[in-house]
């Protein structure tokens, strides 16, 4: 689907495929060169991260293994908490590697801080994140991101496996929802 598809839902097109597409490439060069010689683990977070995994493992030039974990945070309303429920845990012991967490957005950054804690307490050789998308509250949680596809105004976006309620996920663009989406 394009946001042409559903035009009276989209506000305006944040980022178009193709510059979704040169923007992995990029950061793939630099995580071919950062990793050369070393075994690389993609943890993608489901459901938001699959575009993303599926496009930038893709743009990787050397073996990659891929596992994928689903986490719920407890709290109301859109407010991440903080307190983290693991829906599906990896399949991979990842005790020894080295592991790239994959994220779609990082807002809070409450979420991920715990999953970090959380892999790390496995005795993975080490942790790093590539988040597609960071807004600016991220800065509120220090994560380190090693990794960042675009830096984002605090919008709410949808697209390239991003959802509102379930929806536009397969949207291929990232675009910022109209309010009145929202029932506004
Ligand atoms: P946080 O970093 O713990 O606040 O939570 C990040 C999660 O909130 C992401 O993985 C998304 O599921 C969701 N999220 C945050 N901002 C957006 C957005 O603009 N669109 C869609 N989901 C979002």
């Amino acid at each position: 689907m394009h946001a042409n598809h559903v035009p009276s839902e989209i506000t305006r097109v944040l980022f178009t495929e193709s510059q979704i597409q040169e923007r992995l490439e990029e950061v793939a060069v630099e995580v071919d060169a950062d990793y050369a010689g070393r075994d690389l683990l993609l943890v993608g977070v489901l459901k938001g991260a699959t575009m993303v995994m599926a496009d930038f493992a893709r743009h990787i030039k050397s073996h990659v293994h891929m596992d994928w974990m689903a986490v719920s945070s407890y709290g109301s309303g859109t407010q991440s908490s903080g307190v983290v429920r693991i829906l599906k845990d990896l399949d991979t012991d990842v005790a020894g590697r080295h592991v790239l967490v994959v994220e779609d957005i990082v807002d809070t950054g409450l979420t991920l801080s715990w999953l970090l804690a959380n892999l790390g307490s496995r005795g993975a050789a080490s942790v790093e994140v590539f988040s597609l998308l960071r807004k600016p509250d991220a800065i509120q949680v220090p994560v380190a991101l090693r990794y960042v596809g675009f830096d984002i105004p605090s919008v709410f976006v949808v697209g390239y496996g991003l959802d509102y309620d379930e929806r536009y996920r397969n949207l291929r663009e990232i675009c910022v929802l109209d309010a009145r989406v929202y029932g506004g």
